[in-house]
């Protein structure tokens, strides 16, 4: 197995301005008693997404915190790829719904390019990536499989979870509880594979 950094300083920044993503993290960070602060908390800014990989827009905005407030820092970025689209919406996720962040909108374009007898298969992709003041990164891809459903069904996730239907059952995303969606989520699938590379004893 490659050789990892192992984190074992006592605080660590989430380098998101998005609440609900600090807040998760924060969550899945609780077992292993790390003192977890928030870069809009520190007023950090949030430096643009200029990469062109999920894993490098996650390791920029990781390297700019670390380096900002001289602390460790964990960053994700994520989306959603549709091979049939070339990889689209893929790193414009987020801005395919547009300043309103309206997802109807982003998955009636993602389900508007899809032509008849297209694969309609499509994965979820989420990448961390945690640096460190020195300049050194540890970065991570989970990855969860699909297919697109038409019409949308549930609204219990956010973003394109409606339209994203996992194997094995009949239930989108958007119709899961959070339980099930992270037993199997490509966010989980990532955040597995950090904990055991840089937090596990
Ligand atoms: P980010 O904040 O730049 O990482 O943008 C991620 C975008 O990808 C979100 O705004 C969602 O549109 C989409 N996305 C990422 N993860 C999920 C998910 O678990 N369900 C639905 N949409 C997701």
């Amino acid at each position: 197995m490659a050789h990892h950094r192992h984190f074992s300083e006592p605080k660590l920044i989430i380098a998101s301005h998005n609440q609900g993503k600090v807040r998760e993290i924060d969550e899945l960070l609780h077992p292993y008693n790390i003192d977890v602060v928030s870069a809009g908390t520190l007023g950090l800014d949030e430096p643009e997404e200029t990469g062109t990989t999920f894993i490098a827009n996650a390791e920029l905005k990781a390297r700019a915190a670390a380096k900002a407030a001289n602390l460790p820092a964990l960053a994700d970025d994520s989306g959603l790829v549709v091979p049939a689209l070339n990889g689209d919406p893929g790193i414009y996720s987020a801005r395919w719904a547009g300043p309103e962040k309206d997802f109807n909108m982003a998955m009636g374009l993602v389900n508007d390019g899809l032509k008849e007898g297209d694969d309609r298969g499509a994965y979820f992709v989420a990448a961390l990536a945690l640096c460190w003041p020195d300049g050194h990164c540890e970065t991570f891809e989970g990855r969860v499989d699909g297919v697109l459903v038409w019409p949308p069904r549930g609204n219990l996730g956010f973003g394109y979870d409606p339209m994203f239907q996992p194997p094995g059952g009949e239930q989108t995303f958007g119709e899961m509880n959070q339980d099930a969606k992270h037993a199997i989520s490509h966010r989980a699938d990532a955040f597995a594979k950090l904990t055991s590379a840089c937090f596990a004893d």
